[in-house]
């Protein structure tokens, strides 16, 4: 068995550890005689892995009382829905700040909702490569203080570029309107004062487990402000009073995510990862900057610890790069078809070992292409 690096941005890669843990318990789960799959979701045994979940969730997040953590469907894309539905009911009123290719098509969904306006616009469309480099400056975003809700995107997994502060809604003269982040690129990559969001929600396929599960944290009050057309089995108010059970989890995703929560314990926790992605990113940007074979893009102050955009500047090299990262089993780096280049995605279960690898491919490359 040869396992590769795989940078992919998602489905991304998962600790071997729990892969090994899914694969033993994969025909008969703590003696039950059935795989997980298998199981009814309202069983005992799959209520306890379900709880086990939410506990370890809401302690490697230090999730407060007064929030909902809730296992849905729908994805990324699915929320850029499923939040405008459950959130406009208020007055139709949101604002959205737009970093780059995520957040730009979650204010797109969210207009046929209701009332919606950009805060901000990060966009630089007359640059050929890199057009979302920044985070506009707080100072400069437009908030209407009667909005349901402001909406940013936490990691901006297709341009690279990630907020490390969490705005000030009353600086903004917004003391009321409740942030929701979407997080599902950086979630679980360091700790994160949920305190200071309404609502956080994320993808699990980046940087938790397999793709069919998203992960909502919703504070109580905003349970009560959907739209009347809202679906209910997409209605947070139902699934968190049937405690994600409305209608059928995607069960297995909910087991291999608690695994990987069990993993992230023992590695110590959101620290210990926040330690290790600083390292393994600082690596990758160091070597980038010091050449001039490659380009990046954002600036320093905003790039991504998980996901790292970055340009040959000979760009008919691209496909020799691919193939000899390919022979060194460093995989899945062509960046994303709409911004074109190479992306490396560094989520907590990419070890430091194989960074040190992709870094040592980039000086190599260059040597004999340079
Ligand atoms: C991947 C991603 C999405 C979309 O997720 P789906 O599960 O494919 O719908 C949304 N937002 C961010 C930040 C992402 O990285």
């Amino acid at each position: 068995m040869t396992r590769v690096f795989n940078f992919s941005a998602g489905p991304a890669v998962l600790p071997e550890e729990v892969l090994k843990q899914a694969a033993e318990e994969m025909l008969d789960w703590h003696g039950s005689g059935m795989s997980v799959m298998e199981m009814s979701h309202r069983g005992k045994e799959f209520t306890s892995i379900i709880e086990q979940a939410e506990a370890d969730l809401r302690e490697l997040m230090s999730v407060p009382d007064g929030y909902h953590v809730l296992f849905m469907q729908g994805g990324g894309l699915g929320e850029n829905a499923i939040v405008p539905l459950n959130l406009l009911g208020k007055n139709n009123k949101a604002d959205f700040v737009v970093t780059g290719s995520w957040s730009e098509k979650s204010i797109k969904e969210a207009q046929r909702y209701g009332d919606i306006k950009a805060a901000a616009n990060a966009r630089d469309a007359s640059a050929a490569q890199g057009k979302f480099t920044k985070v506009p400056a707080f100072a400069d975003w437009q908030v209407r203080s009667d909005a349901a809700y402001l909406h940013y995107c936490g990691n901006e997994t297709i341009d690279g570029v990630e907020f490390f502060d969490v705005p000030d809604m009353a600086a903004l003269g917004a003391p009321d309107v409740p942030l929701v982040v979407d997080m599902s690129s950086h979630i679980l990559s360091r700790p994160m004062d949920i305190s200071k969001y309404g609502l956080a929600f994320g993808g699990a396929q980046k940087n938790i487990g397999p793709a069919g599960l998203t992960v909502v944290i919703v504070r109580d009050d905003l349970l009560e402000q959907a739209q009347a057309v809202c679906p209910s089995a997409f209605s947070y108010k139902l699934v968190a009073e049937n405690k994600s059970m409305y209608n059928t989890p995607p069960t297995y995703s909910i087991y291999i995510a608690n695994l990987v929560f069990q993993w992230l314990k023992r590695q110590g926790g959101v620290a210990a990862m926040e330690k290790q992605n600083v390292a393994k990113s600082e690596l990758l940007y160091s070597t980038l900057d010091a050449s001039e074979f490659y380009v990046t893009h954002v600036e320093k102050a905003h790039r991504s610890r998980m996901n790292v955009p970055f340009f040959l500047r000979d760009e008919s090299l691209n496909d020799a790069f691919l193939a000899g990262a390919k022979e060194r089993g460093l995989l899945q780096l062509k960046g994303h078809k709409s911004v074109g280049g190479m992306r490396a995605s560094l989520y907590n279960a990419m070890s430091l070992a194989g960074v040190q690898a992709l870094s040592g491919y980039l000086k190599d490359f260059e040597k004999s292409h340079g």
